[in-house]
């Protein structure tokens, strides 16, 4: 295995279009590294209306924000 010139770590919205630019510019090899899987069996992955009922469950990364000065020092769900 030879050693790619530039390694993406995440392949959603931004790595993933990072990732085909580097390849269409030529720039060199290109390694996508992605920790999701496709979870075709739950059927909420797939429907967007339903992205709440994925809270707390094990595709939920489960990050949070620091406390927020601005929301009286709350702790928010980050998705
Ligand atoms: C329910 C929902 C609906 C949304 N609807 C819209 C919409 O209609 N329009 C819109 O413009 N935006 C929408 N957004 C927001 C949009 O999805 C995000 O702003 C955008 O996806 C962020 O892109 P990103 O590349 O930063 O992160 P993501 O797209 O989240 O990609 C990050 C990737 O990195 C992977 N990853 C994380 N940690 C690691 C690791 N250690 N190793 C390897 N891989 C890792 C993750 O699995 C993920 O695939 C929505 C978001 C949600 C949650």
């Amino acid at each position: 295995m030879t050693t790619p010139d530039f390694i993406v770590v995440g392949s959603g919205s931004a790595g993933s279009v990072l990732a085909r630019r580097l390849h269409d510019a030529g720039a060199g090899t290109v390694l996508v590294l992605e920790a999701g899987g496709a979870h075709e069996e739950i059927h909420a992955v797939h429907d967007p209306t339903l992205w709440p009922t994925l809270w707390g469950t094990d595709v939920d990364y489960g990050y949070r924000t620091v406390p927020q000065p601005h929301t009286a020092g709350r702790v928010h769900d980050w998705q």
